[in-house]
């Protein structure tokens, strides 16, 4: 075990974009478990756009990281040192962790992982601890698309967006990707199945939207916010539903952004929006991951993982969210 513990340290609440001096990687100790807590190896940390949210002063569904504090972000890791009876060393587990190699966390806060036949630890935790079930609760709880429905989907080459496009495919919907670039859109129809892309980077999104979907929209599962979501709600049908899964264009903004300015439509349509958090279906996730293997072994099922090395690329690899370079889900391998 090394001696010393590389953490990336909260050192300002950002303004806008993350600058460098906002969070800094810095070498300390390796920590002591306090009574019930746990200290983790981290193997794999996990890059999530609510990462920017949990670095705002204003508390989301958990409290705001504390400056001067280790950056959180879910992890893999192993047990190193136990002072909890729920878990022993050498034990892989998955939860809460920090941006560091080292971390003492409350075990109660970390379950085992999975164990999914067939699927590596890392896409396990990947895509089945988190992003799995998020697509198939917004999906399957809120859109509840029918056979011969229209679902469009932003993010659609993303981690989240990737999942949500193929369950609304295997539902027997009608699906439409809108994700950034030629190459994207390749992704989406190729390699997820979706039957039509838009470029949102290059194309006028109304226009193609109105060309891919002439009989309107049924379901729209959103990741994106801002202009994109307006576009699609001037288009949904009566008794649409929306599943608010996130608002990527908004989290690096510094001042208050305008809703939607086809609002009205909601109530015209008699639209359902609904916005969710996958925490709160933890008790479920064996059924979002049952739902999942059973698609996977047909080949109804792909993702794709973009996988940075070492904790000193912590930064780098969270931006790649926000410029979009990011090829599937964001991951770094802190430890072999
Ligand atoms: P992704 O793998 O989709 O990566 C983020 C992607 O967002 C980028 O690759 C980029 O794709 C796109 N993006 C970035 N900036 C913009 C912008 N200004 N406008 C439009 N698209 C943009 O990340 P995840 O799958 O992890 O997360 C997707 C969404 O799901 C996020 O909003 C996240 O907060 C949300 N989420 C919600 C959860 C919940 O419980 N509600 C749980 C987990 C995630 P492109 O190249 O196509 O622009």
């Amino acid at each position: 075990m090394s001696e010393s513990n590389r953490q990336w340290i909260l050192k300002k609440r950002p303004e806008g974009a993350v600058r460098d001096s906002d969070i800094v990687l810095e070498t300390g100790a390796i920590p002591k478990p306090a009574e019930g807590e746990i200290v983790i190896r981290t193997l794999w940390l996990s890059l999530d756009p609510a990462n920017r949210a949990w670095m705002n002063e204003t508390p989301t569904y958990m409290d705001p990281v504390p400056v001067g504090g280790p950056m959180y972000g879910l992890a893999m890791g192993e047990v190193v040192e136990s002072a909890s009876d729920r878990f022993s060393l050498g034990d892989r587990v998955v939860g809460l962790g920090r941006w560091a190699e080292y971390a003492a966390v409350p075990a109660d806060a970390f379950q085992p992982l999975p164990d999914m036949p067939g699927i590596p630890g890392r896409d396990v935790f990947g895509v089945f601890y988190l992003v799995g079930p998020t697509a198939y609760f917004g999906i399957h709880d809120i859109c509840e698309p029918r056979a011969g429905e229209t679902v469009v989907v932003s993010g659609a080459a993303g981690a989240v967006g990737s999942i949500a496009g193929q369950l609304a495919k295997a539902a027997g919907a009608r699906v439409i990707g809108i994700a950034g670039g030629e190459q994207k859109c390749g992704w989406v129809t190729d390699n997820y199945g979706i039957d039509g892309a838009i470029d949102y980077k290059n194309e006028d999104v109304g226009e193609r939207l109105d060309a891919l979907c002439p009989e309107g929209v049924d379901c729209f599962f959103d990741n994106v916010g801002g202009s994109i979501l307006d576009e699609v709600l001037g288009r949904m049908n009566n008794f649409g539903r929306v599943a608010q899964c996130g608002a990527i264009s908004m989290y690096n903004a510094d001042a208050p952004q305008p809703g939607p300015y086809n609002y009205l439509n909601i109530v015209v349509r008699r639209i359902k929006i609904q916005g969710f958090i996958v925490l709160d279906h933890i008790d479920r996730y064996p059924e979002a991951y049952e739902h999942m293997a059973g698609l996977r072994s047909q080949g109804k099922l792909n993702w794709k993982l973009e996988e940075d090395e070492g904790i000193e690329s912590l930064l780098s690899a969270f931006r790649k969210l926000f410029s979009g370079e990011n090829a599937g889900k964001m991951m770094v391998r802190v430890a072999a």
